[in-house]
């Protein structure tokens, strides 16, 4: 946000220019001669383009930022749904667990395979990308 703090003084000031150099003319155009005249009126257009350029920067600038807000609120509206019970990672709505080692050592959610329990053994969860296991 820093560079679009920035690129906006940087645009309020060559207007500010712009519009001094309009107030010129506008004051002073029945005493101006020619050249003068096409000299002012090209100080103008070099900072309308200056302007110009100040505007294009704030639009990429903030379109990032928007990008940036965006994902953070689709992580953080998955961070409250993304809950740690009985030592596994667990999504609203879904039954599979996630592991907690590839979420907390790598960020990355990788859903367990479950392994029923069997006549000589309990049920555990399996993970297939890092062979945790519960
Ligand atoms: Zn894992």
């Amino acid at each position: 946000m820093a560079g679009v703090l920035a690129s906006t003084a940087a645009a309020v000031g060559i207007l500010d220019k712009a519009v001094s150099i309009t107030q010129k003319l506008a004051n002073n155009s029945d005493e101006l001669d020619k050249a003068t005249l096409k000299l002012e009126l090209a100080n103008l257009m070099v900072e309308l383009a200056n302007a110009k350029i100040e505007a294009v920067t704030m639009q990429t600038l903030l379109l990032d930022a928007e990008q940036k807000i965006e994902d953070l609120e689709g992580s953080l509206k998955d961070k409250s749904t993304f809950t740690f019970k009985q030592g596994l990672y667990w999504k609203d709505g879904d039954e599979t667990a996630f592991c907690p080692k590839c979420y907390e050592v790598n960020q990355i959610k990788t859903h367990m395979v479950l392994f029923p329990a069997g006549q000589t053994y309990s049920a555990c969860w399996y993970c297939k990308n890092c062979s945790f296991s519960t």
